[in-house]
């Protein structure tokens, strides 16, 4: 069993710049209503870039085991 490291947003050190919504390369960053940056996990790779790129180190590393990733359902019964 692996681990992967699924993004967070740390808000108090976050400025909004909105850098992540243009890096993540799947996408998954979005700005919210309350003009927060936000993540959908639906779309996030766990790459890690936004972690390595965001200018003010508002994004944290939160480990989580790969095996958690691969029970949803993927797949469909045909
Ligand atoms: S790049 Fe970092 S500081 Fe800028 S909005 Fe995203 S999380 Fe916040
Ligand atoms: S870890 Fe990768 S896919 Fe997930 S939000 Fe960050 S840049 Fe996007």
């Amino acid at each position: 069993m692996g681990l992967k490291c699924k993004p967070v947003i740390d808000y108090t050190l976050c400025n909004g710049c909105m850098a992540c919504v243009s890096l993540c390369p799947y996408k998954a960053f979005f700005s919210d209503v309350d003009a927060h940056a936000k993540i959908d996990y639906s779309k996030c790779k766990m790459c890690g870039v936004c972690i390595i790129l965001c200018p003010y180190g508002a994004i944290d590393c939160q480990w989580v085991p790969t095996s958690s990733q691969c029970q949803s359902g993927l797949k469909q019964s045909s």
